[in-house]
């Protein structure tokens, strides 16, 4: 019998992208035989400096990839969300970033907003 490998969503708010590209190469080893699945933009970031990892890049989040995120926690398809949210500016999708958070809450996933929380779940 296979198991299916842990099935992890990938967001960055723009301000904090550089943050999750530093976190995804520190924990290089660890996301090498995970399920990645991560916003347009953030997924693209995360490629350019580790193209060897399996991850798929859905919409951007602004454009619908948060709801896509969403919507696989719904199905019982995300086991993790990693999530690092910028405190500090207003997000024109925030309803998308509210239903996200709200979902992975609703499913009890481990959900990391920032990079000491991200720690603690590579760690587990
Ligand atoms: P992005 O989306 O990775 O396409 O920038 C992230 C977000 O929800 O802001």
């Amino acid at each position: 019998m296979t198991v299916a490998p842990l099935a992890i969503g990938l967001v960055a708010h723009d301000e904090k992208k550089a943050a999750l590209v530093e976190w995804a190469l520190a924990h290089a080893d660890f996301l090498k035989d995970k399920a990645l699945f991560a916003t347009g933009t953030t997924g693209g970031r995360i490629l350019e400096a580790l193209p060897q990892l399996h991850l798929v890049r859905l919409k951007s989040g602004p454009l619908g990839g948060d709801q896509q995120l969403g919507a696989m926690i719904a199905e019982g398809r995300l086991d993790v969300l990693v999530f690092f949210v910028d405190p500090l500016s207003p997000q024109p999708h925030d309803v998308d970033v509210k239903a996200l958070i709200r979902l992975a809450t609703l499913a009890n996933i481990p959900f990391a907003c920032n990079p000491a929380t991200a720690d603690l779940i590579v760690a587990r």
